[in-house]
């Protein structure tokens, strides 16, 4: 009633009700969803400066009986405070890697790389190496042809746990990049000791390199940044062919964008494989 509202304790407030019970909901449907299989994934490709496919990025998307195609982005933060995403996370993976396993006797399919985005919570886990490690055993896909995103923000913590996972890893092959380069808070130093393989440049650097003076100064910092660490730099979001033409220009050879590919489901990117 609304005389009893008043000084009621928070629990009755009606909205904090609804969203509590949405929440419950959600994560009731994510445990549904990957029951039923909704999950889909996406592959965008990544492309060197000679036009050439030279792998994928594989983006989750839920394909939700109600709400159609839902973008990772209304579900993964809730997945990761949830733990839910440990699930899926590993569906992911294993999905990825079972391809790459049917790519193998494939002449053109088995250089592709396929590019795997991996949260915080998993890669915090204990069991994270083991976990790596039984998926590709079981997949029987080339270690080679894998890659890991990891973001700056999951790497702070406790350095030496990290160094050490990630050595374990790439001792079968895998390789190590490191996603929305820039966003975050990296020191020089902290750079040189992670064992990483690439750099990509978050898509915010690179969308005002032609509009923004400082933008295009950053950008063309953060390449030199990552050349001179030895690693491979590559840009996401390219939109256009002036963005393309400043990147080449500053260094940057490898790209992930509109302008090259959406993301698109399997069949279309091995279309496009093929076509390439
Ligand atoms: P991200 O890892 O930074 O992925 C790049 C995002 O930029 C993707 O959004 C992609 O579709 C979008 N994008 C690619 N090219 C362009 C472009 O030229 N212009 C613009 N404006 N956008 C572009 P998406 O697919 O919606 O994914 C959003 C985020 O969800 C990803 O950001 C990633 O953080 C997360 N995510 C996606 N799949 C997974 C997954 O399997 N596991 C985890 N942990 N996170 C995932
Ligand atoms: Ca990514
Ligand atoms: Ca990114
Ligand atoms: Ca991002």
């Amino acid at each position: 009633s609304k005389k009893a509202g008043r000084n009621s304790v928070r629990f009755f407030d009606p909205s904090l009700e609804s969203a509590m019970k949405q929440h419950a909901t959600l994560e009731d449907d994510i445990r549904q969803a990957l029951d039923q299989g909704q999950f889909v994934l996406h592959y965008q490709g990544q492309f060197n400066s000679r036009d050439k496919l030279t792998g994928a990025e594989v983006l989750v998307r839920w394909q939700h009986p109600v709400q159609g195609m839902m973008s990772p982005a209304l579900f993964i933060p809730f997945a990761e405070e949830t733990g839910l995403i440990l699930p899926l996370g590993n569906w992911v993976l294993e999905t990825a890697c079972k391809l790459l396993a049917s790519w193998e006797k494939i002449p053109r399919m088995n250089k592709l790389v396929l590019a795997v985005n991996v949260s915080a919570l998993q890669f915090r886990q204990s069991d994270f190496i083991e976990t790596v490690v039984n998926i590709i055993h079981k997949s029987g896909a080339n270690p080679q042809r894998l890659k890991l995103e990891l973001t700056e923000s999951m790497l702070i913590e406790n350095l030496d746990d990290i160094i050490h996972k990630m050595l374990s890893i790439k001792e079968l092959g895998v390789g190590f990049s490191l996603d929305d380069f820039g966003t975050g808070f990296s020191s020089l130093s902290f750079l040189k000791r992670l064992p990483l393989d690439q750099l990509k440049i978050d898509q915010s650097f690179i969308k005002d390199v032609h509009s923004d003076p400082n933008g295009a100064a950053i950008a063309k910092t953060i390449v030199a940044l990552g050349k001179s660490l030895g690693l491979n730099v590559i840009a996401e979001g390219v939109e256009t062919v002036e963005q393309r033409e400043f990147l080449s220009n500053a260094g940057c050879h490898a790209y992930q964008g509109y302008l090259f590919s959406r993301p698109v489901a399997l069949t279309e990117f091995e279309e496009l494989a093929r076509s390439n």
